[in-house]
């Protein structure tokens, strides 16, 4: 069964019969014997609930609503997706611990990576994610995990998941997937990750007003990172609240179509850029250098997903043609991805700037680069047509005009 199925297929109901689960609006639970009590704070009650840092009724739902979307046993959800991030990674890691990551994910994973964890005496060795062969030579006796996005922040790098998955069990180390650009459409889990994580606040909540992040791997894996004794996403704390798990959940239902949308929309706009000549990049044109493996891993349906880069050359024609497109209400200029509305940024001074600019420039993320994270647009063309005109306006064009 595919994802976008199984995420409608499942059931909760309310206690009154109601279509959407009762919010759970307890911090804390009572038990009838003090037995049931201690047994559940080892885990060993089924379907008894303790405290809702832990896990309430509303977060367990939308946590098994996220494990059947990606097929795994298990899921946790947390406060955030750095809080999913910055779990998992701190679980698994211990002073002397490497890790071998893709050097073009979230800027604040980066941050992360490079800054904060040096202080634990964990290092990590930034690689091109494509490159095969550097992913593997950079495997030392401490590497702990190797860690990617599915399709990457910004520049839409596609890891090749299944050959990561491979070099990963040759060297027994977990493969830690982001796939907060491409839920339904990949599915790490199926192609050999070891986990796989979201930010629920993107295309999964998809209406910009909550904060979430999702852990999902083996029941094993869960429950010793929910561990009371020594489980990072419990001791840390990072807690999603039990309103917006709720919240979270209703909007996941309708995640099939609007994916599906975002995903025709960016394709009827890469393609119409392409042809315009713009330096366009967007895994679902043959020009792009990741379509191939993005083919052949991407579920069947549901596109290639809703965000594309253009390079307009330089920061200053970036941020000109940002701000006319807002201006003619085209999409607002801002960060974050999988709203409604079309939403871009130039990610090298924005969602990427903890990466220094000699990386940046090492990597391929030119100062002029827009992220577009494209929006539900109902008539696309008429989109198109407007963002063409801006682009003429600016002379972003100026030499297709010219030959025109
Ligand atoms: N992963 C990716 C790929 C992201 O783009 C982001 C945020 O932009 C995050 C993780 C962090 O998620 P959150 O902002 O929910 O903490």
């Amino acid at each position: 069964m595919k994802s976008a199925d199984k995420i409608q297929d499942l059931q909760f109901f309310g206690e009154f019969g109601g279509v959407n689960p009762s919010i759970s609006d307890s911090a804390t639970f009572t038990f009838m014997a003090a037995k049931t009590m201690a047994d559940t704070f080892e885990g060993n009650t089924e379907g008894c609930y303790l405290y809702s840092r832990h896990t309430s009724p509303s977060t367990q739902h939308l946590s098994q609503a996220l494990a059947a979307m990606e097929g795994s046993e298990a899921a946790h959800v947390t406060g955030s997706g750095m809080g999913a991030i910055t779990s998992v990674i701190m679980h698994l890691c211990k002073a002397g611990s490497h890790i071998v990551s893709s050097r073009t994910i979230y800027g604040g994973t980066y941050a992360f990576l490079k800054n904060f964890m040096p202080r634990y005496e964990v290092n990590t060795d930034f690689v091109d994610i494509t490159d095969l062969k550097q992913v593997e030579a950079s495997i030392n006796e401490n590497t702990t995990m190797i860690y990617c996005e599915a399709v990457s922040n910004p520049l839409l790098e596609v890891a090749d998941l299944k050959a990561l998955a491979e070099i990963a069990k040759k060297h027994n180390l977990p493969l830690i997937v982001d796939n907060t650009f491409t839920p339904i459409i990949v599915n790490p889990l199926e192609l050999g990750a070891t986990v796989c994580i979201h930010s629920l606040t993107k295309f999964i909540n998809g209406t910009n007003d909550a904060v979430g992040g999702v852990i999902c791997a083996s029941q094993e894996f869960i429950n010793d990172i929910k561990s009371v004794n020594d489980g990072a996403a419990m001791l840390y704390g990072p807690v999603m609240d039990s309103l917006r798990a709720s919240s979270i959940l209703k909007n996941l239902r309708t995640l099939p179509i609007r994916i599906d949308k975002h995903s025709d929309n960016a394709m009827y706009l890469a393609q119409g850029f392409e042809k315009l000549g713009l330096s366009v990049a967007y895994p679902g044109l043959e020009s792009h250098p990741g379509h191939t493996v993005m083919t052949d891993q991407k579920n069947d349906g549901l596109g290639y997903g809703g965000l594309i880069t253009v390079d307009f050359g330089t920061l200053e024609m970036a941020n000109k043609a940002m701000e006319l497109m807002q201006e003619r209400n085209l999409g607002y200029l801002a960060v974050s991805l999988g709203f409604y509305k079309t939403l871009f940024s130039a990610s090298g001074s924005s969602t990427s700037s903890e990466i220094p600019m000699d990386e940046q420039t090492e990597m391929g993320l030119s100062d002029g680069l827009v992220r577009f994270s494209i929006g539900l647009d109902a008539d696309i063309d008429r989109t198109f047509k407007a963002m063409k005109n801006c682009f003429e306006e600016l002379g972003v064009l100026k030499s297709l005009v010219t030959l025109e």
